[in-house]
């Protein structure tokens, strides 16, 4: 048995006017933000898909259904801190984690900083630890017209002791 995992999360949200633009726990300032029954922080979600799925979880849709009231509209940082809760109950803890966000809407790279440590504190890690690029998307439809937002995450998982 390895002692250590990686997982990998994917996530793409609409940019609609209006919304605020919440990427990685962070507001960005922007028109338009991601689209969402809650938050619609799309890096927020494609980490918690990294994380459940290194440690062998179900993923985000499944653990936290939006029709479950508990999760109904819930922040995505709490949908985070349960997924890395619930990673450490089957004995896993976040080791680093790198996110490419694709958009031609917000600049990201203003913004690295402060979504690294927002990420590093969400998942209990150095910032050293937690890494975030921003990509544009070459001029693609409704990704060129800065109408989308595209999250590829990466989350290592060390073993911290045998599942309960
Ligand atoms: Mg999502």
């Amino acid at each position: 048995m390895s002692g250590i995992r990686v997982g990998l999360g994917f996530d793409i949200h609409r940019l609609e006017e209006g919304r605020p633009c919440v990427l990685g726990g962070v507001e960005l300032p922007h028109t338009t933000g991601p689209a969402g029954h809650s938050d619609g922080d799309a890096v927020l979600h494609a980490i918690t898909d990294a994380v459940t799925g290194a440690a062998g979880l179900d993923d985000i849709g499944t653990l936290f259904p939006d029709d479950d009231p508990r999760w109904k509209g819930a922040d995505s940082r709490a949908l985070l801190r349960a997924a890395v809760g619930l990673a450490a109950d089957a004995g896993w803890r976040p080791g680093n984690v790198d996110v490419v966000i694709a958009t031609e809407g917000p600049k990201i790279k203003p913004h690295r900083a402060a979504i690294r440590a927002s990420l590093a504190e969400l998942l209990g890690l150095d910032v050293d630890d937690v890494n975030v690029k921003g990509k544009t998307l070459e001029g693609m439809t409704e990704l060129a017209e800065g109408r989308a937002v595209t999250v590829h995450a990466v989350c290592l998982m060390t073993r911290v002791r045998p599942a309960d």
